[in-house]
């Protein structure tokens, strides 16, 4: 099966494909989409083969469950019951947007898109091509991102056809992602809010609007061996095929260990991979060299960071050694999926 592909912008939908892949969903079939955050690979949430076409098509570890889109907010209450006060409260604020909340699951939602588990993630996309299918699609669908298991998240349609073209049934294309990394997700099924995953929204933005909100001790990049709770932190994840190095410590000390290390790799002929940003990008020489983006629009550097690591790939790079990126408002979330595609090496200079 080759998947068919509808180009479309969020200010112009192609309504009649986005219709079409809504019927693809209601007959059982997987549809990926583009969401402000990363592309989805969508299937009907409620139907329990369709969320198991949709591990065999991503080789993902069963184990892993899925986050359930809606796209009214009053369908929450189809896929979870007893909704903290503060849960209600957070959704009013961030949703539409790249929030997913843990509650505990309704009898209308498989234990095959909850990996077996006794609560459901839930999050309502800003993305309107996302929520014009979800709609299509009688309002549920169960969509990881429309990656093969272990790839980068995919934030092209180009990245989705690379992995899963011939898997799945169609592909919405709605061009580049705008944020370029995973949705926060926030636990409220154990008392105080926790993030198990870090996004767009961070912990100061969250606290802001609930008051205290903790983070999981598993996904601080300081404890690499503290297990996270989210079952699909766990694995090594976003990883590049190359062996991936981040330098971290004051600019120029920097600049000048990865020149170091690039060369000393390069002498011995193994191909050598350079992550920096605009403001360092002269800095270097040797090597197969990309900009991220400027650390001054961190934005760009969440963009781009999955889709730098798929061209490393495609360069066939045997090492990569990159700057690192502790951004005021993203950098923690840009630092733990950079970290995990490293397998936790890191360097301090
Ligand atoms: P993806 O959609 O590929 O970005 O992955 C979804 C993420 O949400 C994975 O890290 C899952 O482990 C996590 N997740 C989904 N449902 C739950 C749940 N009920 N409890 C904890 N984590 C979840
Ligand atoms: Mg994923």
């Amino acid at each position: 099966m080759k998947a068919w592909v509808a180009r479309m912008t969020e200010e112009h939908p192609d309504e009649d494909a986005i219709q079409k892949a809504g019927e693809v969903l209601k007959s059982g079939g997987l549809a990926a989409f583009p969401t402000e955050t990363v592309y989805g690979l969508g299937g009907n949430a409620l139907d329990a083969a369709a969320s198991k076409k949709i591990y065999a098509a991503k080789g993902r570890p069963s184990d892993n469950p899925l986050i359930v889109h809606i796209a009214r907010m009053e369908d929450l209450e189809t896929v979870a019951r007893n909704i903290p006060e503060n849960a209600r409260k957070l959704a009013e604020a961030c949703w539409p947007g790249p929030l997913t909340m843990i509650l505990e699951k309704t009898e209308a939602v498989p234990y095959e898109t909850t990996g077996g588990l006794d609560t459901v993630a839930v999050r309502f996309p800003s993305n309107k091509i996302a929520q014009a299918l979800i709609l299509a699609a009688g309002g549920f669908v169960a969509a990881p991102s429309a990656n093969t298991s272990g790839r980068p998240s995919p934030t092209t349609a180009a990245h989705v056809i690379e992995d899963l073209g011939d898997k799945i049934d169609c592909i919405l294309d709605g061009g580049m992602v705008d944020i370029g990394l995973e949705s926060t997700i926030v636990d409220f099924t154990e008392g105080t809010p926790m993030i198990l995953r870090p996004g767009y929204l961070n912990q100061e933005m969250l606290e802001k609007i609930l008051g205290t909100v903790k983070m999981d001790p598993g996904i601080l990049a300081e404890q690499p061996n503290t297990r996270p709770k989210a079952p699909g932190m766990r694995y090594r994840h976003y990883a590049p095929k190359a062996d991936l190095t981040i330098v971290e410590g004051p600019e120029k000390e920097v600049v000048s260990k990865i020149r170091e290390l690039a060369g000393q790799q390069m002498a011995q002929g193994i191909r050598v991979g350079i992550i920096c940003t605009d403001e360092t990008r002269t800095e270097y020489s040797g090597g197969d060299v990309k900009s991220i983006g400027a650390r001054s629009d961190e934005a760009s550097i969440a963009r781009h960071l999955y889709g730098i690591l798929r061209e490393f790939d495609d360069d066939h790079v045997e090492v990569i050694y990159s700057e690192a990126f502790d951004t005021p408002k993203m950098g923690q979330a840009i630092m733990n999926r950079l970290l995990k595609a490293a397998g936790h090496k890191r360097l301090k200079v």
